[in-house]
């Protein structure tokens, strides 16, 4: 009997669930209709004909244009024990022979093919198969067959006759990438009959957007890394140099990075990117020539040391990271120096419609880094999506605000924009209001009667002030390489009607990068993981990885991985409510997995948590709530009521970790006393040692010390230290 597509699921891929429109995809698939996907990627495209390719008859031929990505996902596939292979050019005639043989003795489930074999001898390849019986043809990539896509491949054309050479079979074409124009273009090149249109939403919501202030990057870059010590990701620099300096400082501060651009020479940057897919490098430092091809699932953050050019970029960019569906992040750091140097960029000589072009998508990037908005609804609106906003896992949405009335200094800022006849850019208006003795305020201005009116007020305050007035549509500003500033319709009411101008500003802002946030890392399971099983788990996997000469997400992602630490199951049976052990894993990896578990277990005297599971989840990217405002005053209320820090944390079902986090913030910002927390005797040796290194790392402490220093304590002792150095700097202001 046919099995059904969610048994399949089950038992080859070990998850519960379809995700997204995978489920509408597979069923048409299955009843033999055509097929369009548009899914962001990361959103599951491949299920959607590998689960069709099980359930029905014959052999599914999958055209991907992407050399590598073929071989993992080939990979993958015998991994979880599904007959499958792959034809093209990087394989010898021998090779080629022995898969042809394979697939015309119906051995195979799957075929993955590059495009180049359909076009090669005149299309014999498609007429070898018209004597098969073929399930399916997935067209992986489809926009290429487009001209209005961004990368037309001419062997793509062949696939024009497919429809006709086997009317009977179906095809499913999917893409991340199309906008309406191309969608009805590789329907018709593709002559897709009736086909069924599944798009989903291009909303990553397990990514958490942040942009912050271009300041000591290095310093900020190297604290998050220590802070996320087992994360892998990708860190972009505009320019070549810029990533060798980048990854040498790295390295300095001993991180395992290594940099990629595109002076390399092909067969390293090769060497580079399988080391980096391998997990043997933990931070990739590149230009944008990397990425392309890359199918890393665990990628936790993408960062952008430098702007990028348009907001297509820096979405396509920051979609590495979370492939998995795990929290990942974003960070941008931004200033106004990188909006000048990519604007001489953008000016190409001769070129008049290009550089205007260039210059509206950078000024929408500006617009991004800029704005007071939340930055998913932004992105969303950017790619014609509707999105609500208040997202809870941006910056702006997990930012304290309070409300502000800016009435009073938005007239003097209005009416001096009016006074000068709306003839000037921000700095004159600035140094205007600040009564500017330099030479740009002429004599004339200086008569003025709002000539000086804001001296008392810093210009920072200003620039923000107008910045805020601008987003809120009380100003503008004109489009000229010298930007002059306007009234609008808003602002007139506000200078001559009284209207009323109310802002907000920002009380705390959310930053990737600061202590208490090591909790972000990985979704919480009912259960807490155990955090040196896990590393244990990651170990073995890379060995397996090693050994079998795959990356290691083939074997397992991190989710996977999570669970096992989380729930540390006994038994085979047990191992099969752990999300991504399907039956034939189970076979193949239960016993070493299960080995490992039960050793650690029996060392530290626990027992199996799979009781505590509740039915498999479905890994789908979903909100995290982890900021909801209030979690660190919860934890100190409760502390405060003096339960001991591992109540708070079984009582709040966070880790102690996460609750250490907290108080040793609070010991920070001076609410709670580092001597309530620790041994003050600790606290000297503590801080020495940070002291002699540039930017001091909980880990590098903790191995100079030894044992009787706790984490925790040296955390706190950080906190202590950081506190007294702001109060030292207050004090000499
Ligand atoms: P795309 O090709 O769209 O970029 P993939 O097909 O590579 O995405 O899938 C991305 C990741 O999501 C893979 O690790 C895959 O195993 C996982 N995944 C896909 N569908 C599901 C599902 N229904 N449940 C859990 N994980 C899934
Ligand atoms: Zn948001």
């Amino acid at each position: 009997m046919m099995k059904s597509p969610l048994e399949i699921l089950q038992k080859y891929f070990g998850y519960t669930q379809f995700r997204l429109e995978q489920a509408s995809a597979v069923e048409n698939v299955i009843a033999k209709k055509d097929t369009f996907v548009l899914m962001p990627t990361g959103g599951g495209k491949s299920l959607c004909y590998q689960v069709p390719a099980l359930v029905l008859d014959g052999t599914a031929i999958v055209i991907s244009p992407l050399i590598a990505l073929m071989k993992d996902q080939v990979d993958a596939l015998r991994t979880n024990g599904i007959p499958a292979a792959f034809l093209n050019s990087s394989m010898n005639p021998l090779e080629q022979n022995q898969t042809f043989h394979q697939l015309k003795e119906g051995k195979l489930k799957l075929l993955y093919v590059a495009p180049e074999k359909l076009s090669a001898d005149n299309g014999s390849f498609l007429n070898l198969l018209s004597d098969l019986h073929i399930s399916l043809f997935a067209v992986d990539e489809a926009h290429c067959v487009s001209h209005w896509g961004h990368d037309f491949r001419p062997d793509y054309l062949f696939l024009n006759g497919l429809k006709r050479q086997f009317p009977q079979t179906p095809i499913i074409a999917l893409t991340a990438s199309a906008d309406e124009i191309t969608r009805q273009d590789i329907i018709k090149q593709l002559n897709l009959r009736e086909p069924a249109v599944l798009i989903s939403s291009f909303d990553r919501g397990n990514i958490k957007y942040f942009v912050q202030p271009k300041q000591s990057v290095l310093n900020h870059i190297v604290q998050y890394l220590n802070e996320h010590p087992n994360d892998s990701g990708i860190i972009y620099c505009l320019s070549r140099k810029g990533t060798e300096d980048m990854a040498n400082n790295l390295k300095e501060n001993g991180v395992n990075a290594a940099f990629y651009h595109a002076g390399i020479p092909s067969s390293e940057r090769a060497q580079i990117q399988d080391d980096f897919i391998k997990d043997k490098i933990r931070i990739m430092v590149a230009t944008i020539a990397f990425g392309m091809g890359i199918d890393k699932s665990n990628v936790r953050f993408v960062m952008h040391a430098d702007l990028p050019k348009n907001i297509e970029s820096y979405y396509q960019e920051t979609g590495r990271a979370g492939r998995d569906g795990l929290p990942s992040e974003a960070i941008l750091f931004y200033s106004n120096a990188d909006v000048m140097k990519l604007k001489k960029f953008a000016m190409i000589e001769g070129n008049e419609e290009q550089s205007t072009l260039m210059l509206k998508k950078l000024q929408q990037m500006t617009d991004f880094a800029e704005m007071q908005k939340c930055r998913r609804q932004y992105l969303m609106e950017y790619f014609g999506e509707s999105h609500p906003g208040n997202c809870n896992s941006c910056d702006y949405c997990l930012s304290d605000f309070e409300n502000w009335d800016a009435t009073i200094d938005a007239q003097k800022l209005l009416s001096a924009i009016f006074r000068l006849k709306e003839r000037y850019g921000k700095n004159l208006i600035i140094d205007f209001l600040r009564g500017s003795k330099g030479a740009k305020i002429t004599d004339y201005m200086r008569g003025l009667p709002t000539y000086g009116i804001g001296r008392n007020t810093e210009k920072t305050y200003w620039h923000q002030l107008i910045k805020q007035l601008l987003l809120n549509g009380f100003l503008q500003e004109s489009n000229e390489e010298f930007p002059v500033l306007k009234l609008t319709e808003k602002s007139k009411e506000v200078l001559f009607n009284r209207k009323k101008v109310n802002l907000q500003k920002v009380r705390a802002f959310a930053k990737a990068v600061t202590v208490a946030e090591t909790e972000i890392s990985y979704p919480k399971n009912e259960v807490e993981e155990h955090p040196e099983l896990f590393n244990e788990l990651r170990v073995l996997r890379r060995q397996q990885a090693e050994h079998e000469n795959v990356p290691p997400y083939v074997i397992f992602s991190d989710a996977t991985l999570l669970e096992l630490a989380s729930y540390l199951p006994h038994t085979k049976e047990e191992l099969s409510q752990i999300s991504g052990f399907g039956a034939f894993k189970i076979e193949k990896y239960g016993e070493i997995f299960l080995d490992l578990i039960s050793e650690y277990c029996s060392k530290n005297n626990l027992t199996s948590k799979i009781s505590e599971k509740k039915p498999k989840k479905q890994s789908t990217p979903k909100k995290e709530n982890q900021y909801q405002a209030g979690t660190y005053t919860t934890t100190f209320q409760m502390y405060k009521a003096g339960n001991s820090i591992e109540d708070i944390a079984k009582n709040r079902n966070l880790s102690l970790n996460t609750i250490q986090n907290h108080l040793a913030n609070f010991v920070e910002v001076g609410t709670i006393k580092a001597s309530e927390l620790m041994d003050t005797n600790k606290i000297d040796p503590i801080i020495s040692f940070a002291k002699t290194q540039t930017i001091p790392s909980l880990k590098a402490i903790k191995e100079e010390l030894g044992e009787e220093f706790s984490y925790f304590e040296i955390h706190v002792a950080l906190a202590f230290y950081k506190r007294k150095e702001k109060e030292n700097s207050t004090n000499q202001k």
